[in-house]
C-alpha cells in the first residue's frame, strides 16, 4: 500500500526538527520528516552555535529576541540542556563606515530593548586584554548574546517531535517531488513514494537542489566554511565573548577552555565539506593578527560545513506560489541555527492558520521576483 502523510518535511536539521515539533505541538497530525543522512548531520551539526541579537533589520532583531526566549526555555520545554552560554558577542570595526553602521544598528537594537553598546578601544581592551586592536576603531558589544550546542538543541526538538507523533525517517533521501499540474502531491524516495498534499523544503544548503526536483527555483547556494579548535589556553579560563573581526570576516570564541576559530570561506559555491588541512597555516596566520597568544597553540581539530546563502543573506520562508502545497524554510545564510527555533514556530503557525505571530511575509520567496529584497549587512557569513 502506498505511504501517505499530511505533511512531509525534507531535511532534519534545526529548521526541519523545530518545524516538525511545532507543527505537532500546534495540533498537526500525519507529519513525516525525511533525512538523507542522520538527524543534525548537515550544516547545523557543523555550526559554531552562535546566538545574537545584533542584526541590522527590525525583523531579524525581533526574530532573535523571540529565539533568545526560546533558548532560555529549552530545559523545561525540550528537557535538554542546550548549554546556552551568554558570553556576549563583540563586533570589531576597522573603518569609519563600519563604525557608522554599528552606531545605526546599536540605536535600532536598543529601541527593542537589546542591552547592546558601542565600546571604545580602551573598553575593548579591558574586556579582552589579549586582543590585538591594531586598526580597530571601536566595537559593538552585547553581553546577552552567546552560543549553544546545536546537536543537543536539534536532538531535543527531534525527540519531542517523535513524542508528539512525528515519524522521522533517517537515511531516506528525497529523490523527486510529485506534482499534479501546479499542486504538490508528495515525494519520491528510493524506498517508494510518500503521497502528501503539503511538502516543506527544509534541506539547508541543498534547498536549491530540492527546489529543482520540484521544478521551482529556490535561490539558495552552498558555500563551505571551515572551523578549527585549539587545546586549552590559560587566557581563555575566563571565557571571552564571541568576537568577530567584521572587516576580515573572521571570528573566534571559547571552546572547552581553548579557542574555536573560523577558517577560510570558499569564494566559489561548492558542496564539498572536507577540511582543507593545507589551509591551517593560513588560518592560524589570520588568527594571529588579532590573537597573538595563539602563536604557541596547537590546532587539535577541524571541520567544515556549508552556509546556505540566499541572494540577500536573509532566510526564505513560506509558500512557493507557483506550486500549491510546497513551502520553503531555509536560506538563512549563516544564522540558521539561532533562528531555527523561531523559524519552526512561525512556519508552523503560517502553515496551519495562514498567519504567524511575527509577520514573516517580507521573507517570502516572492521578494526575489518583486525586487523587495532586504539586505542584512550583519549576516553574510558572520557567525
Ligand atoms: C562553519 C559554520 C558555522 C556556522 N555558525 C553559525 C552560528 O554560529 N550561528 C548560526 O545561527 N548559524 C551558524 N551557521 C549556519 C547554520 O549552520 C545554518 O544556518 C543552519 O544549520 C541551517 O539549518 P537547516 O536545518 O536549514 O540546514 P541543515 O542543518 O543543513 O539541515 C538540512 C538537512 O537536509 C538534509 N537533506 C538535504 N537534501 C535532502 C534530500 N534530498 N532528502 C532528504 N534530506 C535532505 C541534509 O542532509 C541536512 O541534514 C554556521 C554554518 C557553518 C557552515
Amino acid at each position: 500500500m502506498a505511504e501517505t502523510a499530511d505533511i512531509v518535511i525534507i531535511g532534519a536539521g534545526i529548521v526541519g526538527c523545530s518545524l516538525a515539533y511545532h507543527l505537532a505541538l500546534q495540533g498537526a497530525s500525519g507529519v513525516v520528516m525525511l533525512e538523507k543522512d542522520l538527524i543534525c548531520s548537515g550544516s547545523t551539526g557543523r555550526s559554531a552555535g552562535g546566538i545574537r541579537q545584533q542584526f541590522a533589520t527590525e525583523l531579524n532583531i525581533r526574530l532573535s529576541l523571540e529565539a533568545l526566549r526560546m533558548f532560555r526555555r529549552m530545559p523545561e520545554e525540550l528537557e535538554v540542556d542546550p548549554s546556552f552560554r551568554q558570553v556576549g558577542y563583540l563586533f570589531l570595526a576597522s573603518t569609519p563606515a563600519e563604525m557608522a553602521l554599528f552606531r545605526t544598528n546599536v540605536e535600532l537594537q536598543q529601541r527593542f530593548g537589546v542591552p547592546v553598546q558601542l565600546l571604545a578601544t580602551e573598553e575593548i581592551h579591558t574586556l579582552v586584554p589579549y586582543l590585538c586592536l591594531d586598526e580597530i576603531l571601536g566595537a559593538a558589544y552585547c553581553p546577552t548574546d552567546g552560543y549553544a550546542a546545536p546537536y543537543e538543541v536539534t536532538m531535543g526538538y527531534a525527540a519531542m517531535a517523535r513524542r508528539l507523533g512525528v515519524m522521522i525517517h533517517e537515511q531516506r533521501s528525497v529523490t523527486g517531488i510529485l506534482r499534479q499540474g501546479a499542486r504538490v502531491r508528495g515525494v519520491e524516495t528510493a524506498s517508494g513514494p510518500i503521497h502528501a498534499p503539503v511538502v516543506v523544503n527544509a534541506a539547508g544548503a541543498y534547498a536549491g537542489l530540492v527546489g529543482d526536483l520540484a521544478g521551482v527555483q529556490v535561490p539558495v547556494r552552498p558555500y563551505r566554511r571551515q572551523l578549527f579548535t585549539t587545546g586549552p589556553l590559560p587566557e581563555f579560563a575566563a571565557e571571552p565573548p564571541l568576537t568577530i573581526d567584521y572587516h576580515r570576516n573572521w571570528y573566534f570564541r571559547g571552546e572547552l577552555g581553548g579557542c574555536l576559530l573560523s577558517g577560510p570561506k570558499d569564494e566559489e559555491s561548492t558542496f564539498n565539506t572536507n577540511v582543507d588541512w593545507d589551509h591551517v597555516a593560513l588560518s592560524v596566520e589570520q588568527a594571529l593578527v588579532r590573537l597573538p597568544i595563539l602563536a604557541e597553540a596547537e590546532i587539535h581539530r577541524g571541520w567544515a560545513g556549508l552556509y546556505e546563502i540566499s541572494p540577500d543573506s536573509n532566510a526564505i520562508l513560506g509558500p512557493v506560489p507557483e506550486l500549491e502545497g510546497f513551502y520553503v524554510a531555509g536560506g538563512h545564510s549563516g544564522h540558521g541555527f539561532q533562528h531555527g527555533p523561531i523559524t519552526g514556530k512561525l512556519m508552523a503557525e503560517l502553515m496551519l492558520t495562514g498567519t504567524s505571530s511575527i509577520d514573516i511575509s517580507a521573507l517570502s520567496i516572492e521578494r526575489f521576483r518583486t525586487g523587495k529584497v532586504v539586505l542584512e549587512p550583519m549576516t553574510a557569513h558572520q557567525a
